[in-house]
This record gives structure tokens, C-alpha cells and sequence, in this order.
């Protein structure tokens, strides 16, 4: 298990985030939020792919007003991402998300950030601080040659100073570069410097596949650290793959467990039947359980046997049909078409010990 860097606490709503609380999984709405039919349609989707928040572009005063009826239709923290426009802060305070994405050093004269900060103290609403390396003050990138980490920090604590002038603590930090190196660095730089919790996330990390193995490398390198308290994968394309792609990351770091982990062999000459297939097939069956159940695919009986002792259930591709383990033993073989009704019918009964032990 990583050990956790603490940070303060804070609260999205009812999602705590910080102080030794879970790392939670986060994504946004790729959807016009001023379509609220959509967009509702798609926080539900990424509530139960297992987003714990959701943030949403509010780019002007309908979408803004938009939030009142999406906040009220879902069940989801809701983060409103503005830029610059204080009104549309205070439009979405009280329309009741559950915190705030704005940089305080964008939005102008002192009395406008007052009024932002005010209407957040008054709901207990947090404020997300958000460094993008592509958008950095002009004065920052002169002074450091750049974009580089050590200017993305500096420009973070700018935004963090005007908020705790004034009071205000309920912070959450990200900084984000679509590099892994410079994300990576700027994140460990920040908090050796500060216990505000860390949004973490690659930018613009690209497609599916890239953007996924960006991802994975720039997040898992700082959750590795100790450090992250929610985590966004961001990927051109469905949302609900950022999701997923979170909750593999967070359990192959065994920071948090849901629904079916899945060992596989890659397969070899010794396979005994190709597995690909039947991983598919479970993946199609069972991906969207909830609960943590750990199902070892194995091609021959080379590493089979131990793979699937270690897991709550086993598929072994056999000479005589598919060798089925449960609970760390043999249960029986079967035959190909019957591999997922075993699964079922395995589960089922683990499911039972499960409850009977309390677990
Ligand atoms: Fe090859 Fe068997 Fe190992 Fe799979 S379990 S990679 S088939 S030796």
C-alpha cells in the first residue's frame, strides 16, 4: 500500500477529498452543458461508470443557469469550470454545484473575487485552483524562461495567496501540463510545499490508447509519491473511458477496489485455447459489478493453477475444457459455452460465503 502525504481535508460535496480520505475519481461533461437532457444523460453515465465528481464548462449565463435543473436531476458532486466571468461563479453557487473551478488571479478587481469567495465561504463550497501549463501568466513565462514546473507552482501559489488573504481555505490544487515529466515534477514540487490536496491529471493526453498509457505513467508516478487526491484520466473520446481508466489505475496501485480486476496470461505456445475471447466475454458479463471480485484467465496450466489460488476465481484453459477455481481451489471443468454460467454460478456462491462471514 503507497503511503498517503497528508493534506488538509475538504469536502465536494459529500465526497471527502484530502486528510486521508480515499483518492477519488473525477471526469467531465463533454456535452453542451445549455443541453440539460445531455448532459444529465451523461453525469449518470459517469456516476455509474464510478465517478465520484463530475465537472461541467459553464461557459456562459445559460449554461450557468442550466446548472439549477442538472444539479437538482443528479446525485453526483458537480464541479462548475468557469473562466474569468465572476458572474457565472455566483450563478452556480447558487444554483448549489458542489464546488468551483476558477483561478482567482483571472477574475479581476478585488471585489469580484471577494464576491466569489464570499458566496463559497457562505455554502461551504470549495474553490479548485487549476494551473495549465498552455495558459500561464505572461509575467511567469518571462521569468522562468517557460513553462516550467517551477513557474506553474509559483503561478498556483499566486492564485492560493489571493484566496487565503482573504480568508478562504477550502482549496484544491491542480497542475496539469500535457507532459508527463513537467506534470509529474510541478505536482511534487507543489507539495513539498504546500498540504492544500492535489487534483492530479496528464492534460490533453490524447486518444484512447495514448492518452490512456499518458496518463497512467504521469498520475501513477505521483500517486506512487504519496501524493493526488482525486484523479482525472483525460481522453479525446467517451468520458466514461476517462472513468474506467481511473478506477484500473487506482486499483493497480491497490489505492482503492471495485468491481472485477482481471489476471491474465498474455498467452504463449503452450496455450492450451486462446483466452482472448473468453476475457471479452466476462468483461461483457460482469464489468459492471461494483463489487471487488478478482478473476484469474489463464491459458495453460503452467502458472494457472497459482494465478488462480491467488484470485477469488479461476479460468484455466484446458485439454478437457476450462478448470474453474473458486475460493483459491478446484471447483470443476467445463466446457467452453459453459465457462460464463460457471463464473455466474461461482460468483453467486462466493457472494453467499461473503455475506454469511459478514465480509
Ligand atoms: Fe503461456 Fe501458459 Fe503462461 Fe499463459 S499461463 S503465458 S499459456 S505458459
Amino acid at each position: 500500500m503507497i503511503a498517503r502525504e497528508h493534506t488538509r481535508r475538504l469536502l465536494v460535496g459529500n465526497v471527502p477529498v484530502g486528510g486521508g480520505a480515499p483518492v477519488s475519481v473525477q471526469s467531465m461533461t463533454k456535452t453542451d452543458t445549455r443541453d440539460t437532457a445531455a448532459t444529465i444523460a451523461q453525469i449518470n453515465a459517469l456516476q455509474g461508470a464510478g465517478a465520484h465528481i463530475v465537472r461541467l464548462a459553464v461557459v456562459d449565463a445559460d449554461a450557468a443557469r442550466a446548472l439549477h435543473e442538472i444539479v437538482e436531476r443528479t446525485s453526483v458532486p458537480l464541479v462548475a469550470d468557469i473562466h474569468f466571468d465572476y458572474k457565472l461563479a455566483l450563478i452556480a453557487v447558487e444554483a448549489g454545484v458542489a464546488m468551483l473551478r476558477i483561478n482567482p488571479g483571472n477574475i479581476g478587481e478585488r471585489a469580484r473575487v471577494e464576491a466569489v469567495v464570499n458566496a463559497c465561504a457562505a455554502k461551504n463550497i470549495p474553490i479548485r485552483i487549476g494551473v495549465n501549463a498552455g495558459s500561464l501568466e505572461k509575467r511567469l513565462l518571462d521569468q522562468h524562461g517557460g513553462a516550467t514546473a517551477e513557474a506553474m507552482v509559483q503561478s498556483a501559489l499566486g492564485h492560493v495567496a489571493i484566496l487565503e488573504e482573504l480568508g478562504f481555505t477550502q482549496i484544491k490544487v491542480s497542475l496539469k501540463a500535457s507532459d508527463v515529466e513537467r506534470t509529474v515534477k510541478a505536482n511534487l514540487l507543489f507539495a513539498e510545499r504546500s498540504d492544500i490536496p492535489l487534483h492530479v491529471g496528464v492534460t490533453e493526453a490524447g486518444g484512447r490508447w495514448a492518452g490512456t498509457i499518458r496518463s497512467a505513467a504521469g498520475i501513477g508516478i505521483i500517486l506512487g509519491h504519496g501524493i493526488g487526491d482525486t484523479i482525472r484520466v483525460s481522453l479525446t473520446g467517451d468520458p466514461v473511458e476517462e472513468v474506467r481508466v481511473g478506477w484500473e489505475l487506482l486499483k493497480a496501485l491497490g489505492l482503492r477496489q471495485r468491481g472485477i480486476t482481471i489476471t491474465s496470461c498474455p498467452n504463449c505456445g503452450r496455450l492450451e485455447c486462446p483466452t482472448e475471447d473468453v476475457i471479452a466475454e466476462i468483461e461483457k458479463s460482469f464489468g459492471d459489478l461494483d463489487e471487488p471480485w478478482h478473476i484469474a484467465v489463464m491459458g495453460c496450466s503452467v502458472n494457472g493453477p497459482g494465478e488462480s489460488r491467488q484470485a477469488d476465481l479461476g479460468v484455466i484453459a484446458g485439454k478437457k475444457g476450462y478448470l474453474l477455481y473458486k475460493g483459491g481451489t478446484y471447483w470443476k471443468t467445463v466446457e467452453r459455452a459453459q465457462v460464463v454460467a460457471g463464473v455466474k454460478e461461482a460468483l453467486a456462491l462466493l457472494r453467499a460465503e461473503r455475506k454469511e462471514q459478514g465480509a
